[in-house]
């Protein structure tokens, strides 16, 4: 292909695997015995329905998603889903729920909530600009919090957690927004009642949110929930109540069939703690040149924010690495500094090149 690509460490829309974008192309024009692009396609014909089944059958494959799960394939990003979680899981305006606030994305989904329900901070890492995850004995539940929302992994502040509280409420569930480390490792789907997930970051392109959902906690919306956002109508619907973003399924189709081929989630978790292991042990050993600011325990295997001691050659460092052909390592607005993002797409060859760039860039500035 005549294109050269870059090195793209990207937060979100971020990186596909090459072989997928490669298929895709080629199935562009004609899908394969259709006579027409995926885009083209009715999304109520046989073509259409082999291919959103195909997705879905994949994924419950690759995180082993229990029957009692339904799946739904939605729009309007994991933002919508800020909304939609006390919109479906809470019966009235009043009640009760538990956020656990480690990060800007989490907070997001927390003052969203305060629109629809009673949610309350159970912890928050705003003090320590969001470096931590607590020991989950410091959560303040509520007994009678309908759920506990976590964020599996802040985007922004590149924490993650390594393992999930439990509700206190024997009757409440576990929610997770998994936008940013999605199929990324294996889970254990049945600790959550719901898992939701923009696409755009490991699994196809932004237009399509995932949310995992247990059948029993579907079918209880609020009475004023717009039909978009409840979950009953979709399931009911194979998430085919509306036009769905027909393309953007099939794309995450594709990277679903792909993850399977490189053995499932968990080789995929291995190459994911390599590629991160290599770009920490860079950081950290560097002398205090690069600096990571999240505790050790908690670092990101997906988003590794850093910063350099002389911050005034951040600029620098990020110009000479587009050079490089290493785009999009400029930290969020609101942190500063670098972000690497090393999503599953990204190649072990991409963090050895930023590695090497790193400690070149030390060598000539230290
Ligand atoms: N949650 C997390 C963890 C994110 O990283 C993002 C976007 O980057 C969002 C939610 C918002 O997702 P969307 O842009 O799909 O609404």
């Amino acid at each position: 292909h005549a294109q050269e690509r870059v090195f793209n460490f990207a937060a979100g829309p971020a990186i596909l695997p090459e072989s997928v974008l490669l298929r895709a192309q080629s199935e562009l024009y004609v899908w394969p015995g259709s006579g027409m692009s995926v885009m083209e396609m009715s999304h109520r014909g046989k073509e259409f329905k082999s291919i959103i089944e195909k997705a879905e059958s994949d994924l419950r494959t690759l995180l082993q998603i229990p029957p009692e799960y339904s799946v739904l394939f939605l729009q309007g990003g994991a933002t919508s889903q800020f909304a939609a979680l006390p919109l479906n899981l809470c019966a009235a305006a009043t009640d009760p729920v538990d956020y656990v606030v480690t990060g800007s994305w989490s907070d997001k989904a927390f003052k969203e909530a305060q629109k629809f329900c009673k949610p309350n901070v159970v912890w928050s890492g705003k003090a320590e600009k969001y470096t931590k995850i607590p020991p989950f004995g410091e959560l303040k539940q509520n007994p009678d919090a309908k759920y506990l929302h976590i964020c599996a992994n802040e985007t922004i502040h590149g924490v993650e957690f390594k393992n999930y509280p439990t509700p206190k409420n024997p009757n409440g569930v576990l929610v997770a927004d998994m936008s940013s480390n999605f199929c990324s490792k294996p889970v254990d789907v049945s600790k959550f009642g719901v898992i939701y997930a923009g696409a755009q970051k490991n699994v196809g392109p932004s237009g399509v949110t995932i949310v995992i959902i247990r059948n029993d906690l579907i079918g209880h919306a609020q009475g004023l929930t717009p039909v978009m956002f409840d979950y009953k109508i979709h399931a009911e619907n194979n998430s085919l109540y509306n036009t769905p973003p027909c393309y953007g399924i099939y794309m995450c189709g594709l990277v679903f069939e792909d993850l399977l081929e490189q053995g499932g989630l968990v080789e995929v978790e291995k190459k994911n703690q390599k590629k991160a292991e290599i770009l920490y042990n860079a950081i950290d050993g560097s002398n205090g040149f690069y600096k990571s600011p999240v505790e050790k325990s908690v670092r990101s295997l997906m988003n590794v924010p850093f910063t350099l001691e002389k911050s005034e050659l951040e600029g620098e460092f990020i110009k000479e690495a587009a050079k490089e052909k290493m785009v999009q390592l400029k930290g969020h607005r609101s942190v500063g500094g670098m972000r690497a993002s090393i999503y599953n797409a990204m190649p072990l060859a991409g963090v050895q090149k930023l590695v090497a760039f790193m400690k070149d860039f030390q060598a000539r500035h230290a």
